[in-house]
């Protein structure tokens, strides 16, 4: 079997195009909406993921605004940056780049977002109402996997998703999505992480395998079951003397030998990444809307 490559570039662009529409839309009414991203230091991958980031925003005609701090950085002045983006109204969507330097408590940042600005999800309010099947906004990364799905025709209702990786960022709130009662939804999830003894077991029962443990190419085809879907959300660097910088980007999965026995498969780059960021302007055009009904 030769999976079908599901191409995550072409299906971010297709719901770009849609929320152009809604944004088109919004101006007519006189609403912007606006998504401000704070920069703490110099960490070259952060510079890169916020140009990114608002080169969108421009591309669908929505406002942007980028907060350089330097590293040194007190706690006391985010917070206080923070407060006074939550209390300005021109600002509907507020994403704090992280990691965040040392000195600065990660958990404390984002519990200071208002919840209905924060449009990356983290705040404990909006992780309770996703597991609560009440979402706000749902969380990029995990909402980007879910719409690779839907839109390739694979429904998760009924079938059994391995996830690897239970971070807070991906493999916790995907299997919180997948698990509800809802459109998109209503899978069997299984969540495998570092404390799995024989994670080949469970692999190898899924319909639907997401990787996100960020270990290069550690899925391999012989790991899975002949005809499963396979989404693979690592991003990892690894040596490559054939190309010109001498590294090249691979996914947590084993492109050449899975792509043999899936039935799809995402490739890296080029299939969840485009997704993320796609999935983080769709939030921030959400907040728009929800700010204005208050
Ligand atoms: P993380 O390091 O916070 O979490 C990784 C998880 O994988 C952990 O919960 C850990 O228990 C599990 N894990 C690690 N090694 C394992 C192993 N050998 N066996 C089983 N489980 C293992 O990472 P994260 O933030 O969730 O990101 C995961 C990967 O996805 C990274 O490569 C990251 O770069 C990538 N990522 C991509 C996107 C995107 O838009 N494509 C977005 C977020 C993260």
């Amino acid at each position: 079997m030769r999976a079908f490559i599901i191409d995550g570039k072409k299906i971010a662009e297709d719901i770009k195009a849609e929320i152009k529409v809604e944004v088109a839309h919004l101006k007519k009414q006189n609403i912007i909406p606006k998504l401000v991203a704070v920069l703490v230091g110099d960490n070259p991958a952060s510079q890169v993921y916020v140009r990114n980031k608002g080169k969108t925003c421009v591309e669908l005609g929505m406002d942007n605004e980028t907060i350089s701090m330097p590293s040194d950085t007190t706690e006391k002045a985010l917070l206080e940056l923070i407060h006074k983006l939550n209390n300005d109204s021109s600002v509907s969507g507020i994403l704090i780049q992280l990691p965040l330097p040392k000195q600065i408590n990660e958990s404390a940042v984002i519990n200071s977002i208002a919840p209905e600005k924060d449009v990356d999800c983290f705040h404990p309010v909006n992780v309770g109402k996703l597991s609560i099947g009440e979402p706000v906004f749902l969380p990029c990364t995990p909402a980007g996997v879910q719409e690779l799905l839907v839109r390739s025709g694979i429904d998760p209702a009924g079938k059994h998703t391995v996830i690897i990786g239970r971070s807070n960022i991906v493999g916790k709130p995907l299997a919180n999505m997948l698990i509800q009662k809802a459109k998109g939804a209503n899978s069997t999830v299984t969540v495998c992480h570092t404390g799995t003894p024989d994670m080949t077991y469970f692999i190898k029962q899924a319909d639907i395998v997401v990787a996100a443990a960020g270990k290069a190419q550690m899925i391999t085809g012989d790991m899975i079951k002949k005809g499963a879907v396979v989404i693979d959300v690592g991003i990892n660097r690894i040596e490559d003397k054939s190309t010109k910088s001498g590294t090249r980007l691979v996914g947590d999965v084993h492109f050449e030998s899975v792509k043999e026995t899936a039935s799809a498969i995402t490739p890296v780059p080029g299939g969840v990444g485009p997704m993320t960021i796609i999935m983080l302007m769709k939030n921030t055009l959400q907040a728009a809307k929800n700010l204005q009904k208050k």
